[in-house]
């Protein structure tokens, strides 16, 4: 007799693939997670999560509910995250007033700070201009502990992993997908996700399906550690910076890193630490001049910028996005529910603009 109980194989134990094993697993299922242990974008992550960048008004109330979606998981778990907020002057002026206007017509929680709140808010400041937004309920995880916290949920909950072993295919029976091949034999499955960041474009392309994902390179720096200065995410015309609890400032490099769309990095690392530091400095002299690490990564960018939710094909689900760090706890409600129980009324209303068949 066939098991009832559905084998749920992800591929890829990132944020994103760790965050559904761990709910697919609540819901009843037998989950197994495959890793190649490759370079993860997760643990290079600024770890910012955040409603405030936005695509479109389906992609805000996604970011939205993945900020709610984090306060739900923190109820069952104690996650390596803090509402710290965040406080931002990327904007200026007739910009500022824009995106104030449009966060509120959203009915996103912004506040609009003159210079002395801002000083209030952050005294480490020094010639920070007139005016800035206010994000009081974001929040910043710590990227690697957040994916470890999940993983090892998911396993406390009976899910298993497989880890140094690469997925090199989907398994097709007749016209579903069936199982993975991967670098140490086949697994048999009811449903795959494809979870895998920058390789689900390969893995997606051995079942013939087309997920065009864009090469979006970053780096990001660490300090060694400094005394405390920071209170909250900050993100200036520089770029974004927050403290670590160990007092280690991180900052992307590439100003306003969210929207960067370069397809490659002109400068060496070191370089690109340099100069990144020396625009801190204008605002943020304490934080000095000297980096202790600098780290390049790849973010996985779907060809439009938007995430990719949803059923691929018979017997494969895709979940792909950059800013996975914010959509991780709500992607793992989402996904597990509508993988373990069919999609419902919320979710199809949720994910419509980010099903993978836009790009079929
Ligand atoms: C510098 C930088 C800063 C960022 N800052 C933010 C931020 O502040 N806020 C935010 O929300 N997002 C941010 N992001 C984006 C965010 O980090 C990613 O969207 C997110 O980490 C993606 O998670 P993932 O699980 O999909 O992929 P990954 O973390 O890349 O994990 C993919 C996993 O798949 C595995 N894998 C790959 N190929 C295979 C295979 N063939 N078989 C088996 N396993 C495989 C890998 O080993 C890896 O563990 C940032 C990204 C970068 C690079």
């Amino acid at each position: 007799m066939r098991d009832l109980v559905q084998h749920i194989v992800v591929v890829g134990a990132g944020v994103i693939g760790s965050a559904i094993a761990l709910k697919a697993q609540e819901r009843g299922a037998r989950v197994t997670l495959v890793d190649a242990g490759a370079a993860r974008a997760s643990d290079a992550s600024f770890g910012w999560i955040n409603a405030s960048f936005y695509l479109s008004e389906d992609h805000f109330r996604l970011r939205s509910e993945g900020l709610e979606a984090y306060r739900r998981l923190s109820r069952d778990l104690d996650l390596p995250l803090t509402r710290a907020g965040c406080l931002s002057w990327e904007f200026a002026g007739e910009e500022l007033a824009r995106v104030h206007g449009e966060l509120t017509g959203l009915g996103y929680p912004v506040e609009r700070v003159d210079a002395a709140r801002m000083a209030d808010l952050e005294p480490a400041l020094q010639g920070a201009p007139e005016e800035g937004l206010l994000f009081q309920t974001e929040a910043v995880a710590e990227p690697a502990a957040l994916v470890r916290a999940l993983g090892a949920a998911a396993l406390a909950r009976g899910a298993r992993a497989i880890r140094g072993v690469a997925v090199t295919g989907l398994v097709m029976s007749g016209d579903r997908v069936s199982g993975v091949d991967t670098t140490a034999g086949r697994i048999e499955a009811d449903m795959v996700v494809v979870a895998a960041g920058t390789a689900s474009e390969a893995v997606l392309r051995s079942a013939g399906i087309a997920l065009p994902m864009l090469p979006r390179p970053a780096y990001i720096l660490e300090t060694p550690p400094r005394p405390r200065m920071l209170n909250r995410v900050l993100a200036t015309t520089g770029g974004e910076v927050r403290q670590r609890a160990d007092g280690v400032i991180v900052m992307p490099t590439s100003a306003a890193h969210q929207r960067d769309d370069a397809a490659a990095l002109e400068d060496a690392p070191g370089e690109a630490a340099d100069a990144a530091l020396a625009r801190l400095q204008e605002v943020l002299p304490q934080a000095g001049r000297d980096w202790a690490q600098v780290r390049l990564a790849h973010r996985p960018m779907p060809a439009d910028g938007l995430p990719v939710i949803g059923a691929a094909a018979p017997g494969v689900y895709a979940a792909t996005m950059h800013s996975g760090l914010t959509l991780a706890a709500i992607t793992g409600e989402l996904a597990a529910q509508e993988i373990c129980e069919g999609p419902s009324n919320t979710s199809t209303a949720m994910l419509a603009q980010f099903r993978p068949q836009r790009f079929a």
